[in-house]
């Protein structure tokens, strides 16, 4: 969101009534509460309207807004989850063939088990969302668990069963095909084990699943596998990704097409780049941990908004197009003094097939050797699209070197994917 444009009013403003509560940040921004009836001056983005609320005008974020419907009606979608889009999806191989292939995650979680057989041993083992059983096959073969119950929504758990018995485990795991909000054990487990991070580790919230699955049925003083995450952040260049997009309109051909460089702008760079990955030289600083997740602790409520810092001194000079987000889990040993396991999907590990994700700043940005780089990211859960979220930065830039102080602010707010 550009904070400093000011918009015309509409001369017939629409009415919308607010999903749910929001609380505005900085003065641009409107605060309002489920049921207000607001009116919509202009639809400066997707995300972003310009909207009255009291006589006051502010940004409010047009996901939170519904037309008005009469009382008794019920104003969310028939499915906010996207079950059936999601777990058939999983239903495929498509997305397992993605996932088995990807080396250092598969691996990571092998060497999770390999490294804790000896302590796996008669302990009951969760694995929610097993897809195609690997981890509870690891399980069952590289440690001797008493059980493992392998919860897998989509139809793949079918398949799931025959390569259980395929694979000779069928004593030791059991599958259930059900989501793992819904299931019924004898038992409480030891560990749960779980794969379920997503772009910007949050995406798609499947951990949701994961800590309510936690607070039924993991006993007192069990294990969490990962038990810690973060998602981290780094300041970067994306020169070939800019000159794709953007430079390319300046002179194609010999022809100034520079007018279509907002429509650019708002084309290429209004979502954040899924699949990027980075070079370990555009980084300009040293990457840091922007939000940690200890996954003992970590609650459901908050999930709604998840807030973080960062502080960068760049490393060298160059152009700062963005922030490149990737994320690492930790998989805490069973053993005494064992070292923890590190799942790492940045750019000096081997890629992942989640690689990074790259969000454009509207307009890059000089930096030199030294300047500070500071600012904050939320990550905004949408109320009612339950998978979806938004990603707002706020960066300050500054130059201490020149002449005179600089000092450059922006925001935005980047859907993900609604
Ligand atoms: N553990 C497998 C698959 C990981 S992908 C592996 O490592 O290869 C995540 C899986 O979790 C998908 O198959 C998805 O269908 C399943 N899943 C997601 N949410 C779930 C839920 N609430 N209950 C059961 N399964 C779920």
């Amino acid at each position: 969101m550009q904070s400093d444009k000011e918009y015309e009013d509409d001369a017939s403003p629409e009415e919308y009534v607010a999903l749910c509560n929001f609380t505005g940040s900085g003065t641009d921004q409107l605060s309002f509460s489920g049921g207000d009836s607001l009116r919509v001056h202009a639809k400066n983005s997707a995300e972003w309207w310009w909207a009255e609320l009291h006589g006051v005008k502010g940004y409010v974020p047009a996901s939170y807004l519904g037309h008005g419907v009469p009382e008794g009606d019920d104003t969310s979608p028939e499915d906010p989850w996207q079950d059936e889009e999601y777990f058939g999806s999983y239903g495929t191989l498509r997305l397992h063939l993605e996932m088995l292939s990807d080396k250092s995650r598969t691996e990571a979680y092998r060497q999770v088990i390999l490294s804790n057989s000896a302590s796996l041993r008669n302990k009951v083992v969760m694995d929610l969302g097993c897809g195609t059983g690997v981890i509870s096959l690891f399980c069952a073969q590289l440690a001797q668990p008493s059980a493992v119950y392998a919860v897998e929504a989509s139809s793949m758990a079918e398949y799931t069963r025959q390569l259980v018995k395929q694979n000779g485990c069928e004593e030791v795991v059991t599958v259930h095909q059900a989501r793992a909000e819904e299931i019924q054990l004898s038992e409480q487990v030891d560990v749960l084990v779980s794969e379920w991070m997503g772009n910007c580790l949050l995406f798609e919230f499947m951990v949701e699943s994961v800590l309510l699955a936690r607070d039924r049925w993991l006993r007192e003083g069990g294990v969490m596998w990962p038990s810690s995450a973060a998602l981290v952040l780094v300041p970067c260049q994306a020169d070939s990704y800019y000159a794709e997009k953007m430079a390319f309109w300046e002179r194609p051909y010999g022809l100034d097409f520079t007018p279509l460089q907002p429509l650019a702008q708002q084309e290429f760079f209004t979502k954040p780049k899924f699949s990027h990955l980075i070079q370990p030289d555009d980084c300009l600083a040293t990457p840091c941990d922007a939000i940690c997740l200890d996954m003992y602790t970590l609650q459901v409520k908050d999930l709604e908004e998840m807030k973080g810092q960062f502080h960068f001194c760049v490393a060298k000079p160059g152009v700062l197009h963005g922030f490149t987000a990737w994320f690492t889990v930790h998989f805490q040993s069973l053993e005494r003094g064992g070292a923890p396991v590190e799942l790492n999907t940045g750019p000096n590990s081997e890629p992942t097939h989640w690689k990074q994700t790259l969000f454009m700043l509207d307009r890059p940005v000089s930096v030199q050797t030294g300047d500070l780089v500071g600012g904050s990211i939320v990550l905004r859960r949408n109320p009612i699209w339950r998978r979806h979220m938004t990603v707002t930065l706020h960066w300050t830039i500054n130059n201490s070197k020149e002449e005179q102080d600089s000092c450059q602010v922006g925001t935005k707010t980047f859907p993900m994917w609604r």
